[in-house]
């Protein structure tokens, strides 16, 4: 079986360190198995999405060498990938989801009520297989069990998450869902549907959620955050990846420092940590500084000058072996570019 992930997220704020993680994570799986990673914007939603925040995840991935293999071809519609394929964009494919819809009716698996569609939820307990946090059985609530049914087609026309989320997954062929544990609730409503549509569910990897230093969950506010902060703090995205890995999955040998090469090597889901993950700045500064000490001459010399550039020195003024030199002698010192 040929492997298929993607990375679906709803183009509504920053890209989110937790975000980044879990589009780490699928792509270290594709390439780790020779699959494919697809980049899917959710973006039906259209009160909630922001160019911004658009630009943010694609900005972002491309920032940490994270490719993504196929889609649409984009033309110019997000920039950042002129001429390259895809990422796949939800509110292109209207057309899938009314079809899907149109078969559920078709079969009295779904209904009209109030002006909405609603989808005939199973009353039965059902068990997500999980690859990660082993199988997890959820009952229905009380008030779930005497009116499961949940809506999939909002009264304007909108079509819901759950939906779009299932049918995509479905015609994209995707076969392992890895993604935050926060959509763990949402994995029954989704298996549900996988089946009514006479799918066979994909498997599931939920990751554990990322904490702050002193336990609370970590949320889009939180300064450090965003891949953004990481970009503008004069942090190498080599070692902010290194860091995203560390968040969930230890290698073999237990180092803490390596390249994605090193881990697409021995990336696999049943390692991923079940417990959640603390965030440590203090370690993401150490891990930069080792990756700074470690990189290439000509790695260094591109980043510093890239921050000197940002800080508005410009280092072409100068012969570019006095540069050098001078960069020579604070290598082993600076933490950060920024310093
Ligand atoms: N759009 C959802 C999110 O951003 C995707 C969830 C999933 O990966 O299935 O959380």
């Amino acid at each position: 079986m040929s492997i298929r992930v993607r990375f679906a997220p709803s183009p509504t704020g920053s890209l989110h360190i937790g975000g980044a993680r879990t589009a780490l994570f699928n792509w270290l799986y594709a390439r780790h198995m020779g699959g494919k990673f697809i980049l899917r914007i959710e973006d039906t939603d259209a009160a909630r999405n922001s160019q911004d925040a658009m630009d943010a995840i694609i900005g972002g991935l491309h920032w940490l060498g994270i490719d993504w293999d196929e889609g649409p071809i984009t033309g110019d519609a997000t920039g950042a990938c002129k001429g390259d394929r895809g990422p796949y964009f939800q509110s292109q494919r209207r057309d899938n989801y009314q079809q899907r819809v149109s078969a559920l009716q078709s079969r009295d698996l779904a209904y009209e009520r109030d002006g909405a569609i609603y989808f005939r939820m199973s009353k039965d307990p059902i068990t997500i297989p999980d690859l990660v946090c082993g199988d997890v059985t959820r009952a229905p609530t009380d008030r779930e069990a005497k009116d499961p049914d949940f809506v999939i087609v909002r009264a304007d026309g909108q079509p819901v998450f759950h939906l779009v989320n299932v049918v995509d997954d479905i015609e994209m062929d995707i076969t392992h869902v890895i993604r935050g544990e926060d959509h763990l609730s949402n994995t029954p409503k989704h298996i549900a549907l996988f089946r009514a549509f006479g799918i066979e569910p994909p498997k599931f990897a939920h990751i554990p959620l990322i904490l702050n230093p002193n336990g609370s969950k970590m949320g889009k506010r939180d300064t450090g955050a965003s891949v953004a902060y990481y970009q503008e703090q004069g942090y190498a995205p080599e070692a902010v990846l290194n860091y995203l890995c560390l968040l969930g999955w230890t290698p073999q040998d237990e180092r803490n420092i390596f390249t994605a090469e090193d881990v697409i090597k021995e990336f696999d889901l049943p390692q991923i940590h079940r417990s959640a993950a603390r965030f440590d700045g203090d370690k993401l500064k150490w891990v930069n500084f080792e990756h700074i000490k470690g990189m290439s001459n000509d790695r260094y010399y591109e980043l510093a000058t890239h921050a000197l550039t940002s800080a508005g020195i410009n280092t072409s003024e100068h012969p570019i072996d006095y540069v050098k030199a001078a960069l020579d002698t604070v290598r082993e010192k600076i933490k950060t570019f920024t310093e």
